[in-house]
This record gives structure tokens, sequence and C-alpha cells, in this order.
């Protein structure tokens, strides 16, 4: 059964264009560009997954998410304008499961739409592939272990090895080596990753994290002969756990 998203935008061209992309992609989609109608689509059916603008006619989104109640089940993906900080703080505190900030590329979204219907599924549809305990990559099996294919990562151990294979590495690639392990599937954009690994004030080019995923690449990819983190051009990367 394909996973039904409601997608509430009253920009058309930006709707339709997401309608598009999430229908080739097999989703079925219903679309909405007024927050009372949605509210009220929202209320009287069961989607798997609402993608949730926030500037809206009718009621912003905001108020949309807060009248849903934090016992509705279905996840939110709200969708932000580029400095509205208050506005995802907000909406995350309001229940949504993630944002997304204007303008986006598609490939962001689309990645986010999986995680969030795999991470938060409703009645079990758009979670055909979240077998999870089974596939042995997805999550940390023990606390603070995290896998992707025959990678181990060991928080508490600080150790990782491919194939039982320990790979050396310093704090900041082990740190990188993390983030992307526990966010697999989820575009990273270059700001997300320093932020995560370098922490917020840290003042300095994005590029540094070129730097570590180059590292990362030659301690991993190329000596193991994977293809592990990938590059999404335009974004950031990505490691993906089914490919
Ligand atoms: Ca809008």
């Amino acid at each position: 059964m394909a996973a039904h998203i409601l997608v509430v935008e009253d920009e058309e061209k930006l709707a339709r264009f997401v309608e598009l992309e999430l229908v080739h992609e097999g989703y079925e989609v219903t679309k909405s560009g007024d927050g009372r109608e949605a509210l009220e689509l929202a209320t009287a059916n069961t989607y798997d997954l609402i993608l949730l603008d926030i500037m809206l006619p009718g009621l912003n989104g905001l108020e949309v998410l807060r009248r849903l109640g934090n016992s509705h089940p279905t996840p939110v993906i709200l969708l932000t304008a580029r400095d509205a900080v208050m506005d995802k703080v907000s909406g995350l505190d309001a229940g949504a499961v993630d944002y997304i900030t204007k303008p986006f590329a598609i490939e962001e979204l689309l990645a986010r739409v999986r995680v969030a219907l795999k991470l938060h599924p409703v009645n079990g549809a758009g979670s055909a592939d979240a077998s999870g305990a089974g596939s042995g990559v997805a999550g940390p099996d023990v606390e603070g272990v995290h896998r992707w294919k025959s990678l181990v990562l060991d928080e508490k151990k600080h150790r990782v090895t491919y194939d039982g294979k320990e790979i050396s590495l310093t704090n900041r690639e082990f740190e990188m080596l993390k983030v992307f392990l526990t966010n697999q599937d989820i575009v990273l954009t270059r700001d997300t990753l320093l932020e995560k690994v370098c922490g917020y004030d840290y003042v300095g080019e994005t590029n540094v994290v070129d730097v570590y995923v180059r590292f990362l690449r030659s301690k991993i990819d190329e000596a193991f002969d994977i293809k592990m983190i990938e590059t999404v051009r335009g974004v950031g990367y990505v490691i993906k756990s089914e490919q």
C-alpha cells in the first residue's frame, strides 16, 4: 500500500512540483493550500505523513500543528523559511518530527520523507523496507554501537571496524562518522555536519567538512573498496542504509 502524504503548501507551483516528485516516487498525494482546510483533512483522514508549510492562509502551519495535538499519529515535516529559527524551534516543540528549509533540493525532501515514514509508521505503511532488526543496518542494536553493512562504530570503546578490521580515526573523523551512522538516509548539509562535528560556535569555513569527508573516504571507502559516503550535489553528503 502506497504511503499517503498530505502536502500543505499555498505556493501552487511548489505544491505541484512536490506532488509530481512524490507521485513519481510512488506515493499517493493530497494537496491543500489552506491551513484550515488542511486541519480538517488531517482530522478526518489518516495520512502517513504531512508536509506542512508555515506561512499559509486560513491558519498558519504552527497553529495547524498545535490544533492537531500531540496525540495525532501522523508525522509532520515543516517547510520553513531560511531564517525562521523560532518557527523551527516552535514547530519541533509542537510535535513536528523534522523540518526542511526552503528553498530545498528535491533529493533532500525525498530523503527526509523516506526517513520520517520509516521512523514514524502510522499503520505500518511506507515501512516495507524498514525491517530493521533483520537488516543489521538500522540503528544501534546495543547502546552506543552503530552499524552500516560490515562497518561497526562502538562509542564506548571508541573503536571502528570494517569486517572486523580496525580502522584508526582521529576524534573529528570518529565524530563525523558517528553523525553519518546515526543519520542514515538523511542528506546532511555541510552546515549541519559542521555544527555537529565542530560545534555551533565554530568559526571557519564549511569546506573543513569536505576535508574530513575526504579523510573518511580514504580510510574507509578506498581502503575497503566500497562506496559509503555519497555526495548529493549542491546539498551535502549521505550514507544510504539500503542500496
Ligand atoms: Ca506559504
